[in-house]
């Protein structure tokens, strides 16, 4: 045997013994350092910008995003589609001005409107869409209807 192959033969046993030794904790630090899937917690593997595990995950968490989206907004919406209802009743039976307790009796809930406008008397408009209502000095409440900001502008 001469001194290369000697030489050789310790390196190549050397990095073996190193490998085998570390092996599990280099299985460990990629565990450690890759993603884990947002919605089944599975490690994701395979390229660094890979979110999820697998397509069916990624659909799955878009489509439930999607789904509270589209409840929050149609219970708000279910709420001021009420209240414009409850409006233009009132004005339809030919009221100027109503009560609030006279709306609030009706159903109509004051903490939801869709626009505020200042009008020139200072006291500011609140609207369900096209129609609400202006608090008067008497307190009563005067149905006004918003014509401006409603056209669409081309
Ligand atoms: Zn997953």
């Amino acid at each position: 045997m001469t001194f290369q192959q000697f030489y050789d033969n310790i390196n190549t046993s050397f990095i073996f013994a190193v490998l085998y030794n570390l092996y599990p904790y280099l299985i460990l630090l990629i565990m450690l350092s890759s993603k884990k899937c947002p919605e089944c917690d599975k490690t994701v593997m395979g390229r660094s910008d890979k979110r999820f595990c697998s397509d069916s995950c990624r659909s799955s968490l878009h489509n439930r995003v999607r789904q509270d989206d589209v409840y929050a907004v149609k219970n708000v919406n279910q709420i001021l589609i009420r209240n414009r209802r409850i409006l233009m009743a009132a004005l339809d039976s030919r009221r100027n001005e109503v009560s609030q307790s006279y709306l609030r009796a009706k159903g109509f809930n004051f903490n939801f409107f869709t626009h505020q406008i200042d009008q020139p008397s200072g006291r500011s408009a609140v609207f369900c869409y096209d129609i609400g209502y202006r608090r008067e000095a008497s307190n009563l409440l005067a149905l006004v209807k918003d014509e401006e900001s409603l056209v669409v502008r081309k």
